[in-house]
This record gives structure tokens, sequence and C-alpha cells, in this order.
């Protein structure tokens, strides 16, 4: 299988160590044109597309990038580029696995059948760790025939693979589960920073989430681990989880439902990635209630 991967990013970089290591000839590229390079040198039957045309005989191209915008900029083009899609081998199969806009998802698959590509939305949970470990949690949306094609290279990287519905519902599924993700991890935040004023160890406050009702993925995960640790280096950006955050909001009011709670969770993580700025892991939200004036 000839596979073509775009974004070397925190999650990008181990999912495509793991595809290589697997047997798979591979066609790299990032906007990062060292990264690129560096990951080719180290890794025998990948090499880098020196451009677009490199991908013409890739059986599956697989994204890994921030966000719609630049899944479409890679593959319909910008600024004067054509993009991949012209490129593109009749059959093969567009694979994106960044955790993109569902209702842009639906527009882009039937942009591709125009053109004979099939397109699947297989956006991915499980953080750094998981994609290191091959174990992340694949959340498929598109036709059953084309995902039993790719199934063998989605089991590669991930330890679940779920169907869950046509073209987009991977990528609605996943906002919706970091929508969770982001209000259980506020709620830690603050119940950590309450308890610590009220005069808890907030060590022993951790361990008794985690045997309580309270346990979630900040308490079992994070909360030691990269909070109370200062190390906050999970890989996952606070920009990113912003962005997640949008995506349920869009959701929402694409179906007309109402997520009061929502409006306030993302207001939270906007207001903190103005103040903690680029850069800035997602678990660093812990330091921004630490250090919030209200
Ligand atoms: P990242 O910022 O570390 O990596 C993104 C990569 O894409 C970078 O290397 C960047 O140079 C490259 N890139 C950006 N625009 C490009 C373009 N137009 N052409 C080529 N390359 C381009 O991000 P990440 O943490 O790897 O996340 C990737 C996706 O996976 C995002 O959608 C994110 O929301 C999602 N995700 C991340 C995590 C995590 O823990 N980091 C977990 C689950 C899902």
């Amino acid at each position: 299988m000839k596979i073509g991967f775009i974004g070397l990013g925190m999650m990008g970089q181990p999912m495509a160590h793991l595809l290589a290591q697997a047997g798979h000839a591979l066609v790299v590229s990032d906007l990062d044109a060292e990264t690129a390079a560096r990951f080719a040198a180290a890794h025998a039957g990948a090499i880098v597309a020196a451009e677009d045309k490199d991908f013409a005989d890739a059986d599956i191209v697989i994204t890994m990038l921030p966000d719609s915008n630049a899944v479409e900029a890679v593959l319909l083009g910008n600024g004067g580029r054509p993009g991949l899609v012209p490129l593109l081998k009749a059959g093969a199969t567009v694979i994106d696995m960044s955790s993109s806009e569902p209702m842009r998802s639906r527009t882009l698959a039937q942009t591709l059948r125009d053109k004979d590509l099939q397109y699947l939305d297989a956006p991915v949970s499980g953080g750094v760790k998981r994609a290191v470990n091959g174990t992340l949690a694949i959340m498929v949306g598109g036709d059953a025939t084309v995902l039993a094609q790719c199934e063998p290279v989605l089991k590669t990287v991930g330890q679940s693979v779920t169907h869950v519905g046509p073209h987009g519902a991977g990528h609605a599924m996943k906002a919706l589960n970091n929508y969770v993700s982001a209000a259980g991890l506020v709620a830690t935040v603050e119940a950590l920073q309450v308890g610590q004023k009220f005069g808890l160890d907030p060590e022993v406050m951790v361990s008794i989430l985690n045997s309580s009702t309270g346990k979630n993925n900040t308490t079992e995960n994070k909360a030691r681990q990269f909070m109370l640790s200062g190390a906050y280096n999970s890989g996952f950006s606070l920009a990113l989880m912003a962005k997640d955050l949008g995506i349920a909001m869009g959701l929402g009011e694409s179906v007309g439902f109402d997520m009061p709670l929502g409006d306030e969770v993302l207001q939270i993580w906007r207001d903190a990635n103005e103040v903690l700025g680029k850069g800035a892991d997602h678990t660093e939200m812990y330091r921004y209630f630490q250090n919030r004036k209200d």
C-alpha cells in the first residue's frame, strides 16, 4: 500500500512512524519542510513529497492537520496552488484524521466523489501517548465498504475503529467527545483550586476523585501527570482544544440545540487561549485558573 501522509506534528509523526514500521511505502509532507525531511531520513521506505504530484500514485492519502482550513488548502488548493485532488489517481481514498468540521467534511466528501475519489473522516482520541503506542480510538464517518478497505491501515495506528455513520459523523463525534472532555477538565481544575484554598491537599483530592464519582479523563490522566507536576506537556495545544469546542458549538447551532454550559466552557477556553497565547498546552488551564484575577 502506498500511503501519502500530510501533517507530521505531535500526532502525525508517531502515527506515520507506525505506518512506516508496518511496511507501508510513505510519501510525507509538512508545512515545515525540515520536519518532513527528518522523518524521511529516519524511515527507510519514506520519501518527502517534493511537489504535489508525488502523491499521484498513492492508494491512500492521510491528513493529520490542525483544522478544516488546512485540510482544504492541501486538498483543494489555495493561493494559486491547485491542491492534490486533481492529481490523485481515480479510486484513491483520502482519510482526514484531523479534528475537522463535520459540515465541511460532508461537502468535501461530495467534491471528492465527483472526482472519483473516496473519503473517510477518521479523527482520533487518546492523545500523543496513545498515538505513540498505536492505541488511539478512531471514529469513522463514511461508507462501510470504504472503511472495510482501509481498516487494516487504521488498525495500525488505532486500537478501536468504530464506524459511527455517514460522512461527517466521525468529525461530529470527535467534536462532541472533546466538548465533554474540555468541560470535565474545567470542572476538575475549578474543584482543585477551591479545594486547595479550603486547605485540601491536591494529591489527596486526585486520589479521592479517582476512586469516586468525580473520576474523569482529566483526574485520571492529566491532573497529576501534567498539572500538579507543573509539566504542562501533554502535547495537545490549548488552541486546538478551543478550536474543537468551537466546532462542537457550531454543530449544536446547526441542529438548533442550545448548549448553555457549552457557551460558558467555550468562553473559558477562548479567554485562556488569549491570555496564555500561542503554544500553550491545554493542561495549562490549571495554571490559568491558579493565576486568574476576577
Ligand atoms: P500539531 O500542530 O502538532 O501538528 C500539525 C502539523 O500540521 C504541523 O506539523 C504543521 O506544520 C502541519 N501543517 C499545518 N498546516 C499545514 C499545511 N497546510 N500543509 C502541510 N502541513 C501543515 O497538531 P497535532 O497536535 O498533531 O494535531 C493534529 C490534529 O489532530 C488536530 O486536528 C488536532 O485537533 C487533532 N488531535 C490532536 C491530539 C493531541 O493530543 N495533540 C489528539 C487528538 C486529536
